[in-house]
């Protein structure tokens, strides 16, 4: 066992013999009626929960043909061989179940004794105490059946519910502590230092793995895109040299097996390797795959360990910690590129980058402050961020009953004990707010304890504000370990406060750059886009779909007399009237000016001649409501592809002849191919 595992000072018999789990067995014997013995590796009895009067009773006959113990314990070895409960039938005829548990090193086996597997064997046994001359049996001696089926059903309840109180009572110390010392050693700062430098967190990642595991072997490949294969980088330990250079073809079922289910294959032990050289050096091989979106960019692979199962629950959740963080990264690097493909739509997005982040920010503190306080116990806290501007702090979220502290108010930096964390950029545990020299005053009355935790809330390197604890609901003060926590605790949940709001701004810059900025449904880029969806569904399918074009006529005239402001009301007009007499399949996109598009999917001539004609006539009647003195109308041309089209660039040029039919045969018509 590596050494930087906790270990606390009781032995696994010790635990398992204490209060609470002798308790928990005694009550399980009791249910169940099985009487429960612990036994250490060697089959040394360790000490027993329940009774078996059946066995206690021939056990104190001692009867050479059944020397109990020792048979028992024999079969009871004998079954163990399998790491789940085997069920096997003493000597004596009576059902037994035995399973071995592990905790660190040290292992024990429980066993079960229950009661006959039937009445047949009851007899049996009868017919031998007989025939041995045992003394007599009491006539209150219970009685149980056992049928094979019930004591499996029984044994694996046993084994599962023994397993799980066993992993959430080490849990506490094992895995928040690794979890603490991996996150603690990649919090979001250091990650943004590092991913400037791939060689650097690549190298970081395997010592990060190496500190929490111990000594280990292993090796990070990342994608090369333009070959498909991925190509390891960095490895550490005794593959070190056979690894440099190593590739996984990115098609192997290897790497199809991981995409498949998005998480980590395990190769070894009777399992022959389906890799390649070096691979085959190694006895067993476990790889992580890091996805980004949809891609799994980087494997991570340990060579020749098997994890216990919090180890793998580690290196799960640091995988996931690590994909958290390299697609925050990918998502700043994406936006930055956006920005930089469309300087116009940039200032737009810029603009309402910040709308989302406002609108968003006000749920995300809201939350991260409420589940700090579920963390760590805790009653009241506030998050307060900072204005680089003014160097005010501003209160953004706040629970309690602290009349001084409400939203949205500003605090000078300096007068505040929270301006004063940012200022030292230490985080600030106080035992006792009157006597700690560092904050030295009065408690106020709305306070019940008088400690509290201040720590700065990240955000790559950048101080974006500081979150407070106060009021421990049992009302002790806070501890050095409940400051780790939430430190720990606030640096991933900057992470996602992040991503989140990175999140929502690529998907409004999404959004930006395919719909039209005034009359809000879609633009030409997304028509685009749409139309080479439908020619490959139609490859797939052969579902023949239909487009249409639609202008105006003598808008220019209307233009002209009311103005471009009544214009554009007009455009509006007509795009809320598509939108609504549409169906829901149907795409509608403005095309630019006074024209308009639509595409049908799944949609032959027949029907979408149908369906123009009646949309023609609810823009007949609206237009006519709206445009009394220069009646506006539309003309529209309709074709349908394959029939009158092979291409995105024939369907459109063959939509605008139909559409040129309509306008030359005077307008107000549709004509279709
Ligand atoms: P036609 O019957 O041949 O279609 O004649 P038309 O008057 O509709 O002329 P055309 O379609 O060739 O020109 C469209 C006019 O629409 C040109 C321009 O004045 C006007 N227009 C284009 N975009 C906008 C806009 O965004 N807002 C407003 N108000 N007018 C626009
Ligand atoms: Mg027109």
């Amino acid at each position: 066992m590596p050494d930087y595992i906790k270990r606390d000072n009781m032995t696994f018999s010790e635990l398992l013999s204490s209060k609470d789990w002798s308790e928990y067995f005694s009550n399980l014997s009791k249910t169940l009626n099985f009487e429960f013995h612990f036994y250490d590796e060697d089959g040394i009895k360790l000490f027993s929960i329940g009774e078996n009067k059946f066995c206690k009773f021939i056990e104190s006959a001692k009867v050479e043909r059944l020397t109990c113990s020792d048979s028992c314990i024999k079969l009871m070895l004998e079954s163990l061989k399998a790491i789940t409960p085997s069920i096997y039938k003493c000597p004596a005829g009576i059902m037994n179940f035995s399973f071995p548990v592990e905790r660190f090193d040290e292992k024990i086996y429980i066993r079960g004794i229950g009661g006959f597997a039937s009445y047949d064997a009851f007899l049996d046994f009868l017919k031998f105490a007989k025939e041995t001359v045992l003394p007599p049996l009491l006539s209150t001696m219970p009685l149980n059946f056992m049928e094979e089926e019930s004591v499996s059903a029984i044994a694996n309840y046993v084994y599962l519910t023994v397993n799980k109180l066993l992993s959430t009572f080490d849990e506490k110390y094992r895995v928040e502590e690794k979890l603490l010392r991996m996150t603690s050693l990649f919090d979001s700062h250091t990650f943004a230092t590092l991913s400037k430098n791939p060689d650097l967190l690549h190298r970081y990642i395997l010592d990060t793995i190496e500190f929490v595991l111990g000594k280990t072997s292993a090796t990070i490949m990342v994608l090369d895109h333009s070959e498909f294969v991925y190509k390891s980088i960095y490895s550490t330990g005794v593959y070190k040299d056979d690894l440099a250079g190593f590739q996984l073809d990115a098609k192997s079922p290897l790497v199809h097996n991981m995409f498949n289910t998005r998480t980590f294959v395990f190769s070894g032990g009777t399992e022959k390797h389906t890799a390649g050289e070096p691979l085959k050096k190694t006895s067993s091989f476990l790889f992580f795959p890091i996805f980004i979106g949809d891609t799994i960019e980087k494997i991570i692979g340990i060579f020749d360990r098997s994890l216990s199962r919090e180890d793998l629950k580690i290196m799960n959740a640091f995988r996931d910690y690590l994909q958290l963080n390299l697609e925050n990264h990918n998502l700043r690097f994406s936006i930055t590129k956006m920005k930089k493909a469309d300087e116009k739509l940039a200032y737009i997005a810029d603009f309402s980058n910040s709308i989302a982040a406002v609108l968003g920010r006000e749920r995300l503190f809201n939350t991260l402050l409420e589940k700090t306080l579920q963390y760590l116990h805790a009653e009241q806290g506030s998050v307060m961020l900072l204005d680089h501007d003014t160097s005010e702090l501003v209160v953004e979220a706040r629970k309690g009953t602290d009349d001084a502290v409400q939203e949205k108010m500003r605090l000078k930096k300096e007068e505040t004990i929270a301006g004063r964390v940012i200022e030292s950029g230490e985080p600030l545990l106080v035992e006792d707010i009157e006597k700690d020299p560092r904050v030295k005053r009065e408690n106020r009355s709305h306070y019940k304890t008088k400690s509290f935790i201040s720590i700065m809330i990240k955000i790559e390197d950048r101080v974006t504000g500081v979150i407070n604890v106060a009021d421990k609901i049992r009302g002790d003060a806070f501890t050095d370990e409940d400051l780790k926590l939430l430190q720990s605790f606030v640096s991933n949940a900057a992470i996602a406060i992040e991503r989140s709001l990175l999140y929502k701004q690529t998907e409004e810059l999404k959004q930006l750059s395919i719909t039209d900025p005034l009359t809000g449904i879609y633009n030409r880029r997304y028509l685009n886009t749409r139309l080479s969806e439908e020619i490959t569904r139609y490859n797939r399918y052969k579902h023949p779909f239909s487009f249409m074009m639609l202008d105006m006529d003598k808008f220019k005239e209307y233009n002209d007399t009311f103005g471009h402001i009544l214009g554009d009301k007009l455009i509006k007009a007509l795009a809320t009237i598509m939108e609504k007499s549409l169906r829901n399949v149907d795409i509608a996109a403005r095309f630019g000016g006074d024209e308009f598009v639509a595409i049908f999917p799944q949609t032959t001539k027949v029907d979408a001649i149908h369906i123009t004609n009646r949309l023609k006539e609810k823009i007949d009647k609206a237009l006519h409501q709206e445009t009394l003195e220069i009646p506006v109308t539309v003309s529209m041309g309709l074709t349908t592809y394959p029939d009158d089209a092979s291409s995105i660039g024939e369907l459109l040029e063959k939509t605008d002849q139909a559409l040129y039919l309509a306008k030359r045969g005077g307008g107000n018509k549709v004509v279709y191919l």
